[in-house]
């Protein structure tokens, strides 16, 4: 029976511990997917991928919204037509800051 390997179709030596085209171990590979009781190990990387939706929701959240706050805030407060909009422009810079810092600070505490 030939093997192949699982990573470039290359057809692999009996017991071949690494495939000999593109060098990549394929003994691990082949007891990982026989193993078909440790269903645990396919785990880690869908925890690992919603931990990085986290994070860039995390990042979107606590940099981007202030940061885009701050970007509003700043073009009201450029404004020079209308008092109220500069008003309203620094109170929008003033909570985006705070939220930054607070996120950053909060960023901090939980990592
Ligand atoms: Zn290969």
């Amino acid at each position: 029976m030939s093997i192949f390997c699982p990573f470039c179709g290359e057809e692999l030596v009996d017991n071949a511990k690494f495939c000999k085209n593109c060098g990549k171990n394929v003994e691990s590979y082949g007891n990982m997917a026989n193993d078909t009781s440790n269903t645990n190990s396919f785990n880690p990387p869908v925890v690992e991928k919603s931990h990085t939706l986290a994070t860039v929701l995390g990042f979107i959240f606590s940099i981007l919204i202030p940061l885009i706050g701050i970007i509003i805030g700043i073009y009201l407060y450029t404004r020079k037509d209308s008092p109220k909009a500069k008003r309203y422009g620094l109170l929008v810079i003033v909570l985006g800051v705070v939220v930054w810092i607070i996120s950053f600070f909060l960023g901090l505490l939980i990592q």
